[in-house]
């Protein structure tokens, strides 16, 4: 395995390029999609040289992706192991096929993810994440905890209850989960007098939820975990598309890119490559990739990057977390607003229980925010609370309804992996 993430950053791009080079040449030969694209824009692979000459091909959309699922597959179907799906939030489902060599590369991903994480052989996860239902997440860092020679005790999300059973019995050393559902286990331990100091646990490699800020400080969730729990918690970034994850190490200063594995451009409206610290579309070209490769896939995640040394000694470019998605932007009152900081400021009103955010556009083409909210304790300071802290950090009044837990479910699309957070009228 090429270790390129402390060669310099003119290394790096050098690499890539070389890389770069093949993938074409791959698509080229292999991508129906691909082919009939590089046909009608009269693109001629061997002219695309350096990083900066992708910008002349098109960019490929979710939607493309989505309409023209199998163009994109390069394989007979006799090489797929696995097919997963994405989680489906925003839009239809995409289903991704994975062959062998694309599964050895997820553990490669997530097995670098690991050790950028302060991981090592012989550590024991606990993994609190699915490995079934096409969920490609599970399954990559069950692969990856394989490779780095570590013990997996796959719980999956299971209930509190079994998860600290199973902490008592194994005594893992990390766990890989999603930071609200770390919530969830210190509210039960709080509940039934168990101490989370005693569990032996040091690190939290989290997924599917941001950790910090735009400017990298620990968010309102973050915040919630450390002051029950001393434990190291590690954001990550990842898209079953892109089928790569980028991991932060103990420095905090981003999620480290994986120079190996994927090409990154941050692109403004105009499809410009925006400056360090700007905010962008994040763009990828996966590199490696067998089954679906994808070619200046927009993500649709807003994101910034960092590019200056990162005091682990790797010198990869790291991407902010997510500030929000490219179509759920919240025009309000000549701002733009995006749902995870509405996430974030409810995050700290503890009495919230569930809740859905609705967006409705008004007669003027602007955006009104309804927050559907399931609490408990005293509705007025709950409500006083509420308003308080979404004005204080955002300047937003929305208009409240509390409902039942119930009714929230009951507005929620039923076959979705992730709970549903927001709907857009
Ligand atoms: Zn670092």
């Amino acid at each position: 395995m090429t270790n390129i993430e402390n060669q310099s950053g003119e290394q790096i791009k050098l690499y890539q390029e070389q890389r770069l080079k093949k993938q074409l040449e791959y698509l080229q030969l292999h991508s129906p999609y691909y082919k009939r694209l590089f046909q009608e824009n009269k693109i001629a692979v061997d002219k695309i040289v350096q990083l900066e000459d992708l910008v002349q091909i098109p960019t490929t959309s979710k939607t493309n992706f989505s309409n023209h699922n199998f163009d994109f597959l390069c394989v007979p179907k006799s090489k797929v192991i696995d097919y997963a799906i994405t989680s489906g939030t925003t839009g239809n489902p995409v289903t991704i096929a994975l062959t062998e060599n694309d599964l050895q590369r997820l553990a490669d991903n997530e097995y670098r993810s690991f050790t950028c994480a302060d991981s090592k052989a012989g550590d024991t996860f606990q993994l609190m994440l699915t490995l079934d239902k096409q969920f490609m997440a599970g399954m990559a860092y069950f692969l990856g905890i394989r490779k780095l020679g570590a013990a997996a005790v796959r719980t999956g999300p299971a209930s509190p209850h079994m998860q600290w059973q199973n902490i008592r019995r194994f005594r893992p050393d990390a766990i890989v989960a999603v930071p609200s559902f770390i919530i969830k286990l210190l509210d039960y331990a709080e509940a039934n007098g168990i101490n989370p100091a005693d569990s032996g646990i040091e690190r939290a490699i989290c997924i599917g939820e941001p950790l910090r800020n735009a400017d990298l400080s620990p968010n309102t969730l973050a915040n919630r975990i450390s002051a029950r729990w001393n434990i190291q918690l590690f954001s990550t970034y990842a898209s079953t598309e892109m089928q790569t994850a980028f991991t932060e190490c103990e420095y905090v200063c981003g999620n480290h890119h994986q120079p190996e594995l994927i090409i990154v451009e941050v692109l403004d409206e105009e499809g410009n490559q925006v400056k360090a610290g700007e905010f962008g579309e994040v763009t990828v070209t996966t590199l490696g990739v067998e089954g679906m490769p994808l070619l200046r896939y927009r993500t649709g995640d807003i994101c910034c990057y960092y590019n200056e040394p990162c005091g682990c000694g790797r010198n990869t470019l790291r991407l902010s977390p997510v500030v929000g998605r490219k179509n759920q932007m919240i025009k309000y009152n000549g701002t733009t607003i995006f749902p995870p900081a509405i996430y974030d400021a409810l995050s700290s009103v503890p009495e919230i229980k569930d809740y859905m955010v609705e967006v409705l556009k008004n007669d003027l083409g602007n955006d009104e925010i309804v927050l559907h909210i399931s609490q408990s304790g005293d509705l007025d300071l709950v409500e006083e609370r509420i308003m308080h802290v979404l004005q204080a950090k955002l300047r937003v009044l929305p208009v409240l309804n509390f409902v039942s837990g119930h009714h929230l479910q009951s507005m929620r699309p039923a076959e979705s992996r992730k709970p549903v957070m927001i709907i857009f009228r």
